[in-house]
């Protein structure tokens, strides 16, 4: 998979070349292009920003170096995908589905207060949000969304299982878990876990997986029903 993010300020996605990601971009595993929005400016100062029509707090993302960064890699090919918190919360399945289908996804990285709805019409195939709280920028959705899509790609986590034992891939939260050692503060490991009965072992992993759930995310019970 082909990776373009367009951004105010491609120095913010050092995070995402470092421990596993990084080390699957090295291995050429997916591509990821930053491509700073400022560049294709054709203002003599390469300004980005302007006042907003119709009054309203701050400045607005203007609408030419956004719409000539878009173009300048976007092909038939390209899923175009506005970092918004008006657009669809991301979920696990969606992350999968976003995984499976495209090779090619351009993130734009909104700022200020966002970007011109001329862009949006124009270019955007889908807004996505990470949650329904507002950020500064879409530079930290955009390395959300990255990451979560890269753990779909084969080969970046070490084992098939990596991802399919996980919170939310059956619509319920993962097991506790428990390393080394067997014995820490006074709290042990629940005995079942090392008595080496496989089934018995699956069996207090899926009661716990359902304990779990209902504890802290009841509403995906609920959902399930
Ligand atoms: N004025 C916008 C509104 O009220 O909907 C918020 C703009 S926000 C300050 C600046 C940028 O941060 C947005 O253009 C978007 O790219 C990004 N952003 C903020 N919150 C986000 C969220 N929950 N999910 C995805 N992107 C977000």
């Amino acid at each position: 998979m082909k990776i373009d993010i367009l951004t105010l300020f491609p120095e913010m996605f050092g995070a995402i070349k470092e421990s596993i990601l990084g080390k699957a971009l090295d291995k050429g595993l997916f591509e990821l292009n930053l491509i700073n929005i400022r560049d294709f400016s054709l203002e003599k100062h390469k300004k980005v920003d302007d006042y907003i029509f119709g009054g309203g707090d701050g400045m607005l993302m203007t609408p030419q170096p956004l719409y000539d960064a878009i173009m300048s890699v976007k092909t038939d090919n390209s899923y175009v995908v506005y970092m918004s918190p008006k657009g669809t919360v991301l979920t696990q399945s969606k992350v999968k589905s976003m995984a499976l289908n495209y090779d090619h996804l351009i993130i734009v990285c909104g700022h200020y207060e966002g970007i011109d709805q001329r862009v949006i019409d124009l270019c955007i195939d889908e807004q996505i949000s990470i949650g329904d709280y507002v950020l500064t920028g879409g530079e930290l959705p955009a390395m959300v969304l990255v990451d979560t899509i890269a753990r779909f790609i084969p080969n970046v986590l070490h084992s098939e299982t990596s991802t399919s034992d996980e919170s939310f891939e059956d619509g319920l939260l993962e097991y506790p878990q428990y390393t080394r050692p067997r014995e820490f503060m006074g709290l042990s490991v629940p005995d079942v876990l090392l008595n080496g009965n496989h089934k018995e072992i699956e069996k207090w992993k899926l009661e716990q997986k359902v304990i779990e759930t209902k504890k802290y995310r009841p509403d995906l019970i609920d959902k399930e029903n």
